[in-house]
């Protein structure tokens, strides 16, 4: 993107200002949040050294990579999620960089937020409703989670996102987040092999089906509804 049209297109969302789970944008410096537990807090159902490496090596690669894309450039004093907005159209070659690793920043923050130790089963109170009145029954939406995380060929992601009154499920590919389409997530599953290939080698839908029974934050989902 050339800078002459980054000033354009920046001049159109400066004002929408937001911030998302502390990750402050400081000149040239994007944070990496701190894990909301320990990295051995999900076992067994996620080892200690799957998180070490998911954590430590691909979610602060993408945040070092996005701190020198964007240094010295109009967006490094941008709020996270203000620079996924900017760039989730480019065609050139650095504005499609800073849109994949500042969107994998924001979608593994969002990942670690969806789950925590003891979590999983069924959601209560507004949430189940909402769950049941989209979906039919809990059973339903998990088996069509399960689908939707097993189908997604090759790299990405799955939500369950609000949709008007209800809620839906989505899969997004590669580094893709509901945050470019202007959806609100409550929830995510990371389903690139490095989220489960120590743990679970290709069974995908042994992972997905532990993050649901095991792992699944309902209060960060319910949290997310009145954000
Ligand atoms: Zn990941």
């Amino acid at each position: 993107m050339n800078s002459r049209r980054m000033m354009v297109v920046l001049a159109g969302v400066c004002a929408a200002g937001s911030l998302v789970f502390g990750q402050e944008a400081k000149p040239g410096v994007i944070k990496l949040p701190a894990l909301p537990y320990a990295e051995s807090a999900l076992e067994p159902a996620i080892s200690a050294k799957t998180m070490g490496f998911h954590y430590g090596k691909h979610h602060k690669g993408y945040l070092d990579n996005l701190n020198k894309l964007i240094a010295v450039s109009e967006l490094e004093s941008l709020p996270l999620e203000e620079i996924i907005r900017v760039t989730a159209k480019a065609k050139d070659k650095d504005g499609v960089a800073i849109f994949n690793n500042a969107a994998q920043v924001w979608n593994h923050t969002f990942f670690w937020n969806s789950m925590k130790p003891k979590g999983g089963g069924k959601p209560t109170g507004a949430l189940l409703e909402k769950l049941e009145k989209s979906f039919g029954s809990y059973d339903k939406f998990k088996q069509a989670f399960q689908d939707a995380a097993t189908g997604q060929f090759g790299s990405g992601w799955v939500w369950l996102v609000a949709d008007g009154d209800g809620l839906k499920i989505i899969k997004t590919s590669n580094a893709d987040t509901p945050v470019a389409h202007g959806q609100k997530a409550l929830l995510t599953c990371d389903v690139w092999e490095h989220a489960y290939y120590l743990d679970y080698q290709n069974r995908r839908k042994d992972f997905v089906a532990t993050f649901l029974d095991s792992l699944v934050n309902w209060d960060f989902a319910a949290a997310q509804l009145s954000r």
